[in-house]
């Protein structure tokens, strides 16, 4: 069922695109681009290419099983890339309460700098 979180986001423009992004890692399936408000010296958001109504962690289903273990793979292979050697963060916020603001499921990779536990 249709839901109001089911619209287009931002990130479909900047899948395709319209909207520049710096993009640190890109295949058939998943982007990767730097956030524009860093939470840290290194954050970068990790998205499948093709929502599938993968709006949301909550809204997964089976099929997208295979898209979320890349999710998780490549922010692994990011966090390399960026030297994130002494460790990171990865986030998934979902919902209102998790305070999550762009609809399209994206994994946060967070590092560069000592972090918090537990978190606000
Ligand atoms: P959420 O709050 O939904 O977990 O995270 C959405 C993230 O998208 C936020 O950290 C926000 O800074 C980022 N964001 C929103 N609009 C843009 C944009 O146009 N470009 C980039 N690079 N990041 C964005």
């Amino acid at each position: 069922a249709a839901t109001p979180f089911d619209s287009p986001t931002i990130f479909d423009k900047i899948i395709s695109k319209e909207i520049p992004s710096t993009v640190v890692y890109e295949d058939d399936k998943v982007l990767a681009f730097r956030d524009i408000t860093p939470q840290g010296p290194i954050h970068i958001l990790l998205i499948p290419k093709v929502r599938d109504g993968l709006t949301g962690l909550s809204k997964a289903e089976e099929r997208h099983i295979d898209i979320l273990g890349r999710l998780l793979y490549t922010a692994k292979l990011v966090a390399k890339q960026e030297g994130l050697d002494e460790g990171f963060r990865i986030v998934i916020n979902d919902g209102p309460q998790g305070c999550q603001s762009v609809y399209h499921i994206h994994v946060h990779l967070i590092g560069g700098r000592q972090m918090n536990w537990p978190p606000g």
